[in-house]
């Protein structure tokens, strides 16, 4: 192989690297996962929603922390109330359960060697 063919071929991989380099940034432009998610007792529902959005980029949408507000009962609070915080509050860890879960399945997909070819 001449000099010059390989210099062109050290060229052309520098020109495809930067082309895939470049795909990468504009698809990260894309990108819907985020570091941070508020979540409160009552909004699972809306919750829900937020967790089940698809990142263009990535497939699975990656939300980071999930913050979840918990609302605290005191001896003046009546019972129905106290019963209601209860049940908003096993909605909503349910629903970020059933999110963790899916999470770690898309993991556990993606750390899965590909199959080799015949
Ligand atoms: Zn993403």
């Amino acid at each position: 192989m001449s000099g010059r063919v390989r210099s062109m071929k050290r060229r052309l991989a520098k020109v495809e690297q930067t082309l895939a380099d470049r795909k990468k940034e504009e698809d990260l432009v894309n990108c819907l996962c985020g570091r941070h998610v508020l979540a409160w007792p009552g909004h699972a529902k809306e919750l829900k929603a937020e967790l089940n959005r698809t990142c263009p980029v990535h497939g699975f949408r990656q939300v980071g922390l999930i913050h979840c507000l918990k609302f605290a009962a005191t001896e003046m609070t009546p019972e129905g109330e106290k019963e209601r915080f209860r049940l908003e509050d096993a909605e909503l860890h349910q629903v970020i359960e059933e999110y963790k879960s899916r999470k770690l399945a898309w993991k556990r997909l993606r750390s899965r060697p590909s199959p080799v070819g015949p």
